[in-house]
């Protein structure tokens, strides 16, 4: 056989050669993060091909994110050209599953066209059922019913096969809600996002010859970030491996961020039992992150409990020690963010200069982001949101979706109630329901049944003629579609043609301009597809924000979304408790929840290469109220040695904002002001210049003094949620003595209490 040279192995260490050349067989490849484990997993695909093993469509190779996929398509197709052409089963574990279902959906009663139901779609359709069995939804709400099924799926639990253990969920009634939701799925010929892995293993365990034809064509299997597996992914992957055992995955113990989505660290364990036999290749050294960010990062980690444990170490430079810096609030914290990326970009920063594609902004929750996107857009600094379903989640997207999902598919009666009545069409109630029920008693989709509806005259004169209107425009768009017009003029069409666009251009609310401006952006998009079927899936699959990468971009994106990821600058903000870790976790009893945010924490510090720069606010907005917030518990434990706390400019400026101001901004500043002279901020400033790093041990403590100090005095009459009000008795370190009125004396933090006035 010709063997084409390798360039693509010169470089790899010893270990991560091993991993590529050892092809036959399972082999598992476990180690921290930016120890190329990825690279080395890209060198092996190449490798395979190289040596013609296998041709690229008999590569099945599955990846976390579609932009990961991405990447390593690119990276293969740069070493191999054309050679890598047809690597059709390279992508994440959903878009496998989408193609191999669509191959197969009449084996679980499902047609080839099915729809891809969002958890929007979901929710709606479990409302409905939830109603018509006479449950009260606000007892039992229908997000609750929905956790119980996605668990039940990521498992690859069928209605048929839930063991009794689970029988009393949701008021013991969710097994037959999941039985009756599938049979609605099954009717409208759509899946949700659970479904495509557990329809995909219920195949291959009910038709082995369906099961040994994908293990013959599949005859090398690979897999990135397998500590994120759920059991439906697991068992998936046990089952077309179950022949050759030509399986490789990587992963990393420490990164598995994904439990709260029914992901096992236990499979990573479980390998070399379910592989026996297996190669366990371990790889040590990382060759991403200078010295102090990856031993802040190993510092975190270390608190963690029950780890596989491994060594990490690097050639690379100590480098600039982990940035912290606390703000007055998150508005200030995002204000400061964007003035030290355009420092950055300068090279003032004593490092650098740095491109904006260079660096990065990690956020706990995505709800973070706005604060950024808007302070961006003021300031003209040029951003991209990354993986989350943020753009295609808003409500203009997702109507405009709505309409062109029933164009394509005329039976999507999803989409036929969201925009039957959108814009307003005096399609009420009523006519729905005289819809529904002539859809049910003829077995056909909505708006064929609006056809009858109109022909037959059920409805009153001024909503029929509106629904015939509509329904018109329907068989004319999906002619249109079928005809094979460009969908680009097809989707500008029906967005005029439907009223929709001139909906939000009669609207005078502040956000109809920037709802104009996404449907512009989401017809913009459409050019980047064949089809609009093409586009319609990549939406229900990525629901990614792709934005102009043509010019240089800071992105933006959740740290989940990060994994995997590198930039050399990487900004975490928001690093708060309540915030990061999440309230969720602090409020959970066990440690599980917050040993995984100690892994989020890891995985954000491990994405930087040369800059990490962690922040916090003192106070942030919540649901228009002012509230105090504690820096992180992880801040504590970064290592001191491998951090330097930087100086708020607020405090080097000495005054803050404009000349003239509300009342409100007047008392902001004057609160403002005082925490910055108050004894305890000013502590931990001269803290942090005399002894650099080793201020921070206490930051957090100094910061809610500071934040307490200057609200409350003793005496003072304060308020708590679940003693009421009370008086100061004492002040010490961050807690507050208070004698409660009702419930007595207690010592409590700070943050807890409100002034009150009576
Ligand atoms: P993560 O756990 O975060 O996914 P990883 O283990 O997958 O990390 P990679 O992303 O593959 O790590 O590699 C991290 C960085 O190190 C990349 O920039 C990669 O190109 C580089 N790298 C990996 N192996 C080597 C090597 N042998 N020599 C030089 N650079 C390397
Ligand atoms: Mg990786």
């Amino acid at each position: 056989m010709g063997v084409r040279p390798s360039p693509y192995l010169e470089g790899l260490n010893p270990a991560q050669r091993a991993a590529v050349e050892t092809l036959d067989g399972p082999v598992l490849m476990l180690a921290g993060a930016g120890t190329g484990k990825t690279r080395a997993l890209t060198a092996r695909i190449v490798h395979i091909l190289n040596t013609q093993r296998a041709y690229p469509r008999q590569i099945l190779a599955v990846t976390f994110t579609n932009k990961a996929a991405r990447e390593m398509r690119l990276r293969i197709n740069a070493m191999l050209g054309d050679q890598a052409e047809g690597m059709a089963w390279l992508g994440t574990f959903h878009s496998v599953c989408v193609k191999l279902l669509r191959r197969h959906a009449e084996l679980v009663g499902l047609r080839p066209d099915f729809t891809i139901l969002d958890s929007d779609d979901q929710l709606r359709l479990m409302k409905q059922l939830i109603i018509a069995a006479n449950i009260d939804e606000k007892r039992w709400p229908a997000r609750a019913l929905a956790n119980v099924i996605d668990g039940w799926k990521n498992k690859a639990i069928a209605p048929d096969s839930i063991p009794t253990s689970d029988a009393s969920f949701y008021d013991g009634r969710a097994m037959r809600l999941y039985a009756e939701y599938q049979e609605r799925l099954r009717q409208l010929n759509a899946v949700d996002f659970g479904d495509l892995l557990m329809h995909m293993v219920r195949i291959f365990q009910k038709y082995p010859d369906v099961l040994q034809k994908y293990q013959q064509d599949f005859k090398y299997i690979l897999v990135d970030e397998y500590q994120d597996t759920n059991v439906a992914q697991y068992l998936w992957l046990r089952l077309l491996a179950g022949g050759h055992s030509n399986i490789c995955c990587v992963g990393d113990d420490d990164q598995s961020i994904y439990g709260w989505r029914g992901a096992e660290v236990g499979n990573i364990l479980r390998f070399e039992r379910d592989f026996p036999g297996a190669t366990v290749i371990r790889l040590e050294q990382n060759y991403r992150s200078t010295g102090h960010i990856l031993a802040a990062a190993s510092g975190v980690i270390a608190k963690n409990g029950g780890r596989l444990g491994k060594t990490l170490w690097t050639q690379s430079y100590m480098g600039e020690k982990v940035r912290l810096i606390g703000h007055w609030d998150n508005e200030e914290e995002a204000r400061w963010v964007g003035e030290e990326i355009e420092a950055l970009q300068r090279g003032t920063r004593g490092i650098g200069p740095f491109e904006l594609d260079d660096m990065a902004i990690l956020v706990r929750a995505s709800h973070q982001m706005r604060g950024f996107e808007d302070r961006f857009l003021a300031i003209g600094l040029p951003y991209r949101v990354i993986g989350g379903p943020r753009f295609y989640e808003r409500l203009e997207i997702r109507d405009a979706m709505a309409y062109f999902r029933l164009a394509v598919s005329s039976t999507d009666d999803l989409a036929f109630e969201r925009i039957v009545n959108t814009p307003k069409r005096g399609l009420g109630e009523k006519a729905v329901q005289t819809i529904q029920r002539t859809a049910r008693e003829r077995g056909m989709s909505l708006l064929d049944a609006a056809g009858v509806v109109v022909e037959q005259r059920l409805l009153g004169g001024k909503a029929l003629a509106s629904l015939g209107g509509l329904v018109q425009q329907f068989y004319r768009w999906h002619d249109a579609v079928l005809a094979g017009r460009s969908h680009i003029e097809i989707a500008e069409e029906i967005l005029d043609g439907s009223g929709y666009t001139t909906m939000w251009q009669n609207e005078k609310t502040p956000d109809a301009e920037g709802r104009l401006e996404n449907l512009k952006e989401l017809v913009k998009s459409l050019d980047n597809f064949e089809n609009m079927q093409g586009f319609l899936e990549h939406v229900s699959l990525v629901a990614e924000n792709e934005s102009d990468d043509s010019q240089p971009q800071i992105s933006i994106m959740t740290l989940h979304a990060a994994k995997g990821l590198e930039f050399p600058v990487v900004f975490l903000p928001g690093w708060e408790d309540g915030i990061f870790p999440s309230q969720r976790s602090l409020d959970e009893s066990g440690l599980a929840a917050l040993e995984e945010e100690r892994r989020l924490a890891y995985v954000g510090i491990t994405r930087a290469e040369r800059v990490a720069i962690i922040s916090f606010a003192a106070t942030r907005f919540f649901h228009g109220q002012r509230q105090s917030m504690l820096p992180s518990r992880f801040i504590d434990e970064l290592p001191h040695d491998d951090v330097e706390v930087l100086t708020p400019p607020t405090l080097n400026n000495g005054h803050y904002g404009a000349a003239s101001s509300s009342p409100a901004q007047v008392e902001e500043r004057a609160a403002k002001a005082d925490v910055y002279n108050s004894p305890g901020w000013q502590r931990m400033q001269s803290r942090s210049v005399q002894r650099g790093a080793g201020g921070m041990k206490s930051a957090r403590n100094v910061v809610i003094d500071a934040v307490a100090s200057p609200v409350f005095e003793l005496g003072q009459r304060v308020f708590h949620q679940k003693f009421g009000y009370g008086a100061v008795t004492a002040l010490d370190a961050g807690k507050v003595m208070v004698a409660f009125d009702k419930a007595g004396e207690k010592h409590l933090m700070a943050h807890f209490l409100v002034p009150a006035a009576q």
